[in-house]
């Protein structure tokens, strides 16, 4: 049984979350988030979690070997359960170093075909979609919408959530100054994992993040070759 990895690309409110869930819940994909899985291991007390937790207190960079030996063992693990199906990455690869690493990780697991997704949306449409964004903010709903009055995206009753109830907040950082940093440093990561995977030859699926959820969602499903549902 094959095991699709896959990784999603693309500037923030290009709806990497929202596709993610999608896919999670259509499809019965599994998503691997490095930092839940950091906070497990912290919590459990495992002697990954002890290093993550010294780098951490001592205000440093977790170094990529570690991240990597929690993925690899994540990946190992499962595969004994005889747990099949997909995987999204969520927060990894961060950096070059990383996709480099996981790249040659891969290539020992003869089984898993790795999938970079690109959401391609322009800047200014980021800019307007996030200065509109709100957030639920209950931890385990975090439902994103729009307050744009022709979003489809809108909640019901104003600044409340529409599946839980619990108020909407803005993110502090969903303004003007601060998107165009996130901006150029989204640009600045993001190429430099593109020319990674030019080099390497990594085809990279390119999706038009700026139809709605249901068509991205087709289009990936399209382009991959996965049946739907
Ligand atoms: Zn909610």
């Amino acid at each position: 049984m094959n095991r699709d990895i896959f990784i999603f690309l693309g500037p923030p409110g290009s709806g990497k979350g929202s596709l993610s869930q999608r896919c999670v819940e259509k499809l019965g994909w599994q998503q691997l988030s490095t930092g839940n899985l950091c906070r497990d291991h912290i919590a459990r007390e495992t002697e990954i979690g002890t290093q993550i937790d010294f780098f951490i207190k001592s205000g440093k960079l977790i170094s990529d070997s570690l991240i990597l030996g929690m993925v690899q063992e994540w990946l190992a693990e499962k595969a004994a359960q005889g747990s099949q199906g997909s995987v999204i990455f969520d927060g990894f690869p961060r950096a070059v170093s990383q996709a480099h690493a996981l790249h040659e990780l891969l290539a020992e697991f003869k089984d898993m075909q790795l999938y970079p997704i690109r959401l391609v949306l322009s800047d200014e449409e980021v800019i307007y979609r996030l200065l509109a964004r709100s957030i639920c903010q209950n931890n385990s709903c975090q439902r994103v919408y729009s307050l744009h009055k022709q979003s489809a995206h809108q909640p019901a009753q104003e600044m409340i959530c529409d599946e839980c109830g619990s108020p909407l907040v803005r993110r502090f950082d969903d303004e003007e100054t601060a998107i165009h940093e996130r901006l150029r440093s989204h640009h600045e990561h993001e190429q430099s994992l593109l020319d990674f995977y030019h080099e390497v030859g990594q085809p990279v699926v390119e999706l038009n993040a700026r139809a709605p959820l249901n068509e991205v969602y087709n289009e990936l499903i399209t382009k991959i070759g996965h049946p739907r549902e």
